[in-house]
């Protein structure tokens, strides 16, 4: 397969889960393959996403765990949290998980370079920390995507503030904390950090948190901010952060509102790595938000060269940027071709009660669909009968009314996420409402109510 013109038949630049799952699946095909990897391996999702922020949300539940195990007779006075060792635990276990994407590279026959990748043109990199020029015949673009933070101009006093990048070396814990936006990474430190007894409070620029997901969950997951002792504060921005001698931090709301606290995290959103990385050079067109344009297939505007993942921004998600990866290796690769297909993407946010969502909000629905029938329960798991514990469980049929089809599940509660991974197969399947209804319920479980929803529900007119 080598194309005796080129160094190497694909060169990925990124060692993150969509550039590690497409340079591992085209090595095994018999492909030359590189990756560089400016960093450590296993992009965001390893280093500093997904996994180590769920070892944290882990810490910070099993407080609330420990606590409410009284109700079940369990004696828990004199309990402590150690969260230095918390954190030294997290980051060995990091370490080892990049050791094995590194390890399981190598054993596909693909070479890592421990390098900055820049296009000189469509087939040519230079790699910027030894000086290198290598040529392929095609390259993937896979490089991810970084925290987004408004500029000193934008919010003076930003440098003040910390990112998702440096929560994971939060030490020791401050004593309140103030967290910008309303989505994913926001709410997910909120319950983080509340969880492990810091004074939390959200600010979001909009009315409703969670923009874009079933009004339901927008609800019950306010809902759940506030039983997590958590305040939020809508429609205002942050207007200047200035930091007092005593390490206070004291930011001043365009509501006219001044706020104090030892740490404030901006979560705000993330943008495509492709600063410096010379699209425009190679021939790859960018969209007005930095994200390299592509076609379902992953291709880019250039004929040789493909992306996937963040870079993309289409749908951010680890899961969707592997399946993108190896469905590029397959197809350019392996004599397989097929891509990725971006609907029914189950997706869950790890707030306390978390959410698990797959298909579209009632709102959607409606839009595309005309009439819809919704299905809807609230209730308290059985096992907060007995915890103390307020907190409810809402789940949530979307149905369209012409086939019966259910276009979207959407649950708050605990394990929601997953249940929604297990729900997804059926919406994938294009299961009906009546599917659910012939499926036997589990009892005694939270997870049977998604089958024995039998009443639809109708809108109380004032
Ligand atoms: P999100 O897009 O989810 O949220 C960004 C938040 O910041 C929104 O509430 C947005 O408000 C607000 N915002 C944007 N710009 C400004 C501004 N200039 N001033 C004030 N507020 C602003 O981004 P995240 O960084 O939280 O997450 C990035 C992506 O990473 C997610 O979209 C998701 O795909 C992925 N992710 C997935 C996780 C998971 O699967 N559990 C966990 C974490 C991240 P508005 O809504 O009004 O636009």
């Amino acid at each position: 397969m080598t194309s005796p013109a080129y160094d190497y038949d694909l060169f990925v630049i990124g060692g993150g889960s969509g550039g590690v799952r497409a340079a591992r699946i085209a090595a095994q095909a018999g492909a030359k393959v590189a990756v560089a990897e400016e960093y450590r391996m296993g992009g965001t999702c390893v280093v500093r996403g997904c996994v180590p922020k769920k070892f944290m949300v882990y810490a910070s539940d099993y407080g609330k765990q420990i606590r409410q195990s009284a109700g079940f007779g369990w004696s828990v006075s004199g309990i402590s949290y150690d969260h230095t060792a918390f954190l030294k635990a997290v980051h060995a276990e990091v370490d080892r998980l990049s050791a094995i994407y590194d390890r399981n590279l190598k054993s596909a026959g693909a070479e890592i370079l421990p390098e900055r990748a820049e296009f000189v043109d469509a087939h040519t990199l230079r790699l910027t920390m030894s000086g290198r020029t290598v040529t392929a015949n095609r390259i993937l673009i896979a490089t991810g995507g970084h925290v987004w933070r408004p500029t000193a101009e934008e919010l003076p006093g930003v440098e003040h503030t910390i990112t998702s990048n440096e929560v994971f070396f939060l030490d020791p814990l401050p004593k309140r904390m103030l967290v910008a936006g309303g989505g994913f990474v926001a709410l997910e430190f909120a319950h983080v950090f509340a969880g492990l007894g810091v004074d939390v409070t959200v600010i979001y620029r909009g009315e409703k948190i969670l923009r874009g997901f079933d009004e339901d969950v927008r609800d019950g997951v306010t809902e759940g901010l506030a039983q997590a002792g958590i305040k939020l504060v809508t429609g205002t921005v942050f207007e200047r952060i200035d930091l007092g001698a005593d390490g206070v931090r004291r930011a001043r709301l365009t509501n006219g509102s001044t706020l104090e606290a030892e740490a404030i995290l901006m979560a705000v959103g993330r943008a495509a790595n492709t600063g410096g990385l010379g699209c425009d050079k190679a021939g790859v067109a960018l969209g007005q938000n930095g994200a390299v344009i592509v076609d379902d297939w992953s291709r880019t505007s250039a004929a040789n060269i493909w992306a996937v993942g963040d870079v993309t921004d289409r749908v951010n998600l680890t899961p969707v940027a592997i399946r993108e990866g190896h469905a590029f290796a397959d197809t350019e690769f392996g004599g397989k071709p097929w891509h990725m297909d971006h609907t029914d993407i189950p997706t869950a946010v790890f707030t306390q009660p978390e959410v698990g969502t797959v298909g579209l909000s009632e709102a959607d629905a409606r839009a595309a669909f005309g009439e819809i029938d919704i299905y809807k329960t609230n209730f308290k798991p059985m096992k907060n009968a007995l915890n103390g514990s307020s907190s409810r469980m809402l789940m949530k049929l979307v149905v369209r009314a012409a086939d019966q089809r259910v276009l979207g599940v959407h649950i708050v509660g605990e394990d929601a996420a997953e249940m929604i991974q297990m729900v997804a197969i059926a919406v994938k399947l294009g299961a009906t409402k009546q599917d659910f209804d012939r499926t036997c319920a589990l009892h005694p479980s939270s997870a049977e109510e998604l089958v024995t929803m039998r009443t639809k529900w109708v809108p109380e007119v004032a």
